[in-house]
């Protein structure tokens, strides 16, 4: 059976480029990159290329790359290894009811340890409210986090404006760009970012390698202690071949970025219409004009997404629903809740995020299951 795979949001299939330069890191160049001899200087001039092409995609300088081991070890350095360092500035950070669990969760880890955090609320579009961000910083405000595309609806913040603000004021700026790196241009100077996370399975690259990056200047606590690795401040041997990956799927996501926006925009908004035009009564979540190219999340009436996953995937279809299976309790998404939808509606709802590898015809054959599917119910 022919796999249909509409779920890139979740993770995307590694490019055979970056399969490619990553292998001798995987067999002969084994090298420890803290080894002074030839096969470990190998590791550490591959290790530093990948980090000029990853702080490249961003426009930043490559010593203010860190190498992590996903996108949510960078969440959770960003926030928590921040606030640890700057606590005599103050104990107050400002996040978004829709972050990724990485944060989230690290903010409640803060908040258990003394700190206070304000979750902003979303319009129904998913989009901060800036003027509650502007009421919410306090004298000892010291980090906004606020995400630079959602997850599950796709929804693009206002990162230049909330930069801004951030800046006014003096408070640190992060953002979790782990859907956006390789998705949206990010330039770094022009929108003024102080930290900002990635994952390099996002974007056709490995899984198990992420990078953050924190301007220079900014204080952050180590996050593992050990060795001398990455400038004192995550210890561990690196994962040479993983940081590879990273770096030339960086590389390959630059030079490519014009055409992936345009085709992935394309296939969204071809299968947006299909399903507006011939399924009644659905409802789509998040912003038509601020969203992210390849994502498609659908509210579908009176269906249970889950069951609608277990009849797609016994066609081929991957995808993903709006519902966060924790322990065998199916609760609504966090984010679906923000944006006001209803417990039903969000449990009908549908995420498709497309993917290079994705045709028109794969979207025909998806629209034409959706349709056969839900009238069978
Ligand atoms: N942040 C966002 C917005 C994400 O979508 C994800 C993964 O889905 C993460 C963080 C965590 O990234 P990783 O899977 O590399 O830990």
């Amino acid at each position: 059976m022919k796999i249909r795979y509409f779920d890139n949001a979740a993770t995307t299939p590694i490019n055979e480029k970056v399969l490619i330069k990553m292998f001798p890191y995987l067999t002969n160049s084994y090298g420890n990159s803290s080894a002074m001899y030839t096969i470990g200087r190998h590791a550490k001039k591959a290790i530093e290329e990948a980090r000029r092409e990853v702080a490249d995609i961003i426009n930043v300088k490559p010593k203010e790359i860190y190498f992590t081991s996903c996108g949510s070890e960078s969440d959770n350095t960003a926030i928590k290894c921040f606030a640890y360092a700057n606590k005599d500035k103050g104990k107050h950070i400002i996040t978004s009811k829709i972050e990724h669990h990485a944060i989230l969760e690290s903010c409640r880890a803060l908040e258990r340890q003394g700190f206070e955090v304000t979750y902003l609320n979303v319009n129904k579009e998913g989009i901060v409210d800036v003027n509650e961000l502007v009421n919410s910083i306090r004298n000892d405000t010291i980090m906004i986090s606020i995400m630079f595309a959602n997850n599950e609806i796709g929804t693009i913040q206002p990162i230049e404006q909330i930069s801004k603000i951030a800046k006014s004021k003096n408070i640190v700026f992060h953002t979790d760009a782990v859907q956006a790196v390789g998705n949206v241009e990010i330039d770094i100077l022009k929108l003024g970012i102080d930290m900002l996370s990635a994952s390099a399975h996002k974007l056709n690259g490995p899984k198990g390698v992420g990078a953050l990056y924190v301007r220079t200047g900014i204080n952050f606590e180590k996050y593992i202690d050990g060795g001398h690795q990455e400038k004192n401040k995550r210890a561990g041997t690196e994962n040479v071949a993983g940081i590879v990956g990273l770096g030339e799927a960086c590389k390959l996501a630059k030079q490519n970025l014009g055409y992936h926006i345009n085709y992935l925009t394309e296939l969204r908004d071809y299968y947006i219409k299909r399903i507006t035009e011939e399924i009644p009564n659905i409802k789509i979540n998040g912003s038509l004009e601020k969203r992210l190219p390849g994502n498609a999340n659908i509210s579908f009436k009176d269906t249970d997404a889950q069951e609608l996953l277990f009849k797609l995937d016994e066609v081929g279809i991957c995808a993903s629903s709006g519902s966060a299976c924790n322990t065998g309790i199916q609760a609504p998404s966090h984010v679906l809740t923000a944006i006001g939808l209803t417990p039903e509606e969000a449990n009908g709802a549908l995420r498709t995020t497309f993917g290079e590898d994705n045709t028109f015809e794969d979207v025909d054959f998806l629209v034409e299951e959706l349709k056969r599917i839900l009238n069978d119910k």
